[in-house]
């Protein structure tokens, strides 16, 4: 708030930090006001305590930052009147239901922080940066380990009380098809039956090792559709974009492409003719880091500490 900086006046507090917190394992880094990577470090998301530490451990070894983002795997506390806002809900991942996330890294980089999925931080990097740019409504959904979908509208993430969890939404099992589910919830949902893990459980074999067999993609393709139907249906959004280790997966986006039209039935008034409505996401594995350093960038930008001149 003071003159805390004096060694290295200019620039100093433009500095970003962001994290992408994963499942199974978070990345930290320092950007600089053009989004450039200046350090970063990867860690296995292990315990709580051990992660966390790495990752203010690296702040505090680095340049100083004037704000820091982050963007997390869910399910994730969004709603701000809750005691426990920022921080991870009751989750299957061992020790980490009801850790402080945004509480914990703000008071230890003393620095503005704020916090999102790290699907809608994926959103916001894709269309300020990547593949959504110049629309003004779009869908992002990863699909690998699990399903997440975020959605901007104007370029705002869509949220009620709790961020969207669309990859736990019901679908029309697929004629022939036995698998029964994995979902721990609710079995046959979208991620029981098309994530990375319901797929090799499926087909006995990891997706890598499946390249080229339409019967596996067109199946994968069916119930991805049945989202891209939904989220048609309930925001009609301009573009649509499949990411992570499935879903950026060379040629599954046409597939989807042909199975939508199959399930929008010829019921659709822009969709029907917007034939980019599908598309692989564009930044790959930097969206949700990418995403975080906007959200600190946005903080820096409303921030009365940003230096004048
Ligand atoms: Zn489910």
């Amino acid at each position: 708030m003071t003159n805390s900086h004096v060694s290295n006046p200019i620039g100093t507090t433009d500095l970003l930090g962001a994290v992408e917190a994963g499942g199974t394992k978070f990345r930290a880094a320092v950007l600089n006001s053009n989004l450039g990577i200046v350090n970063q470090i990867r860690v296995s998301t292990t315990t709580p305590g051990a992660t966390l530490k790495a990752v203010t451990d690296f702040f505090a070894s680095h340049s100083s930052i004037g704000a820091l983002g982050i963007a997390s795997f869910g399910p994730l506390i969004v709603d701000r009147d809750s005691a426990s806002y920022g921080s991870i809900a009751p989750t299957p991942k061992p020790g980490w239901a009801g850790t402080p996330l945004l509480d914990h890294l703000r008071d230890a980089t003393a620095v503005p922080a704020a916090i999102q999925t790290d699907v809608e931080a994926a959103a916001v990097a894709e269309h300020r940066l990547g593949a959504g740019r110049g629309y003004d409504s779009i869908a992002y959904i990863t699909v690998g380990t699990g399903i997440g979908a975020g959605v901007l509208i104007d370029g705002m993430p869509f949220r009620g009380r709790d961020h969207i969890e669309l990859g736990h939404m019901p679908v029309r099992r697929v004629d022939g098809d036995a698998f029964e589910g994995m979902c721990p919830f609710h079995g046959d949902c979208l991620e029981g039956m098309a994530s990375g893990p319901a797929l090799q459980a499926r087909w006995g074999a990891t997706p890598a090792s499946l390249s080229g067999r339409n019967e596996v993609w067109n199946l994968e393709a069916d119930y991805l559709a049945q989202l891209v139907r939904v989220l048609t249906y309930a925001f009609s959004p301009d573009k649509i974009l499949f990411s992570g280790g499935v879903g950026a997966r060379k040629h599954l986006a046409p597939r989807i492409a042909t199975a939508t039209h199959r399930h929008l039935g010829g019921y659709s008034v822009s969709h029907a003719t917007n034939r980019d409505l599908i598309a692989t996401g564009a930044l790959g594995n930097d969206a949700g880091l990418m995403g975080a350093a906007l959200l600190a960038e946005s903080l820096l930008a409303s921030s009365p500490q940003t230096f004048s001149g």
